[in-house]
């Protein structure tokens, strides 16, 4: 590694990390990955949503045609209350499909990094290195140093933290600002995201009374399921609120997976289906904490940045952290490759600085508004009080409302960001225009 050279170290193999491995390849930027997992594709996770914004940015990588083939797209929305009474279906993925001309679909975790993991050429996979925890990270003025628990080192220009809510990476970028003389109200705190929610996902085989691409919530006081039906499996995640808010790590084991689907297995997903019976049949399940929180502080001293969960954490609801995680790799990586092709050799600290100064400005309103849009849409369903409960059952439930909220929300995310330096997004449009770099090529007509 020479001074004049310029290279990234992702942490984090997941699909934000995944995607910074093609944004990067693409962008002609030497990087390595590093992946604490034994291998970069696992059968690990629940199923996500990919909306729009974020199948947008992976048709630009090419992969849409093999995402069709493991992924269903999603219509309608069937909602019940805890007792099973039909509260109105909701349309926002059929106004997604009007809108912007592709409807979300749903994918399981293992088929998402599978696709961004097999479509790489491997030459670039041989850059993407599992079994590699990142234990804790040096800087030298031109270099910075990451140092594997195998005992390993890897170093380059600049380390992007794509690792997860949980970040080590997060946590070295504020130790190490605090050595540096950074005051302590100039850094993330140690837990920059609170939990108000915990969940349990469960995945089982798809039923014979619902088809690939079906949509099913259950909502009521203090918990809410949503189900989202694919081909062989399906996949419901239920959201229950904590007695409390906490920012200490929740930590789930048998025991309490075991007395969640005790206390809310009755609940109904549709019709003669209910939680205990998607857990009795499942194929895996998990219980996680669902924290929420955008950190205030995405960089340090050109030297780490941070994209996806690590940076901010959405609640599932409305399916939205992973994809504005994908968008944060598309404005990143514009930035450097921007910042690597104004000169000769390796960008000045100067430079890169600039760079993800214009990063961080380029996400944090969006994803600020996504994350307290996503916590409001988990509050609603989870009927935190008499208000989010008329809200969810009378004004949400009205159809000419969800076209209108859709129909607002349509600009910005046709403005969403792509990777600049790759012609042509194969998108069929809707209603509303994509814009290319955030310019809107015509008239903006939605709602
Ligand atoms: C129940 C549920 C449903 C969800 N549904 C949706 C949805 O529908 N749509 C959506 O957009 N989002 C959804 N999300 C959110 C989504 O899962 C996350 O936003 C997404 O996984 C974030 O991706 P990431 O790559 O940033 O982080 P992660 O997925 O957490 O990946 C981080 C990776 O870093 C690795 N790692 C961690 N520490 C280290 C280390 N020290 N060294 C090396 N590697 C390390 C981990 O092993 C992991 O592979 C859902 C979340 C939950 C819990």
């Amino acid at each position: 590694m020479t001074s004049t050279h310029f290279k990234v170290i992702v942490v984090g193999g997941g699909p934000v990390g995944l995607t910074a491995a093609h944004a990067l390849w693409r962008a002609g930027i030497d990087f390595v990955l590093l992946e604490s997992r034994p291998s970069i594709v696992i059968d690990a996770g629940s199923n996500l949503v990919l909306l729009p914004m974020g199948l947008r940015l992976l048709g630009q990588l090419g992969l849409l045609e093999a995402l069709n083939t493991v992924s269903s797209p999603l219509g309608r929305i069937q909602r019940t209350d805890h007792v099973g009474c039909d509260i109105g279906d909701a349309n926002f993925f059929v106004h997604y499909k009007e809108n912007h001309g592709i409807a979300p679909r749903v994918i399981s975790r293992l088929d998402l990094t599978q696709v961004l993991y097999t479509t790489l050429p491997s030459e670039v996979q041989s850059c993407l290195l599992p079994d590699k925890r990142v234990a804790t990270i040096t800087t030298t003025p031109n270099f910075t140093t990451v140092n594997c628990t195998d005992g390993t080192t890897h170093t380059g220009s600049i380390i992007i933290g794509a690792d997860g809510a949980h970040s080590l990476v997060r946590r070295q970028m504020r130790a190490l600002a605090l050595q540096s003389g950074s005051p302590p109200d100039e850094v993330n705190p140690e837990q920059p995201f609170l939990t108000t929610y915990q969940a349990i996902w469960v995945r089982f085989p798809t039923p014979a009374n619902l088809t690939p691409g079906d949509a099913r919530e259950t909502h009521g006081v203090g918990a809410a399921v949503q189900l989202f039906a694919g081909e062989e499996t399906s996949v419901i995640g239920v959201y229950e609120r904590l007695a409390s808010p906490t920012t200490a790590r929740l930590r789930f084991g048998a025991a309490e997976e075991e007395a969640f689907i005790a206390r809310r297995g009755n609940l109904p997903i549709s019709a003669g289906l209910t939680i205990g019976d998607a857990y009795a049949a499942r194929v895996q399940a998990g219980m996680v904490s669902l924290e929420e929180g955008v950190a205030a502080h995405w960089s340090w001293d050109s030297r780490v940045v941070l994209v996806g969960d690590a940076a901010h954490k959405f609640t599932p609801s409305t399916g939205a952290g992973c994809n504005n995680g994908m968008v944060d790799v598309a404005v990143l990586v514009n930035q450097l490759r921007r910042c690597t092709e104004a000169g000769l050799g390796a960008p000045s600290k100067a430079l890169v600085a600039e760079a993800l100064a214009a990063y961080q400005e380029g996400r944090y309103a969006e994803v600020v508004k996504g994350c307290q849009g996503a916590g409001q849409a988990t509050a609603t369903a989870t009927w935190k009080n008499a208000v989010f409960k008329f809200v969810d059952l009378h004004i949400l439930a009205n159809h000419r409302v969800q076209k209108m909220f859709m129909g607002r929300a349509a600009p910005a995310i046709a403005r969403t960001p792509v990777l600049e330096f790759i012609e042509g997004v194969p998108m069929a449009g809707g209603k509303v225009a994509w814009a290319e770099n955030g310019v809107q090529t015509r008239a903006v007509k939605a709602g």
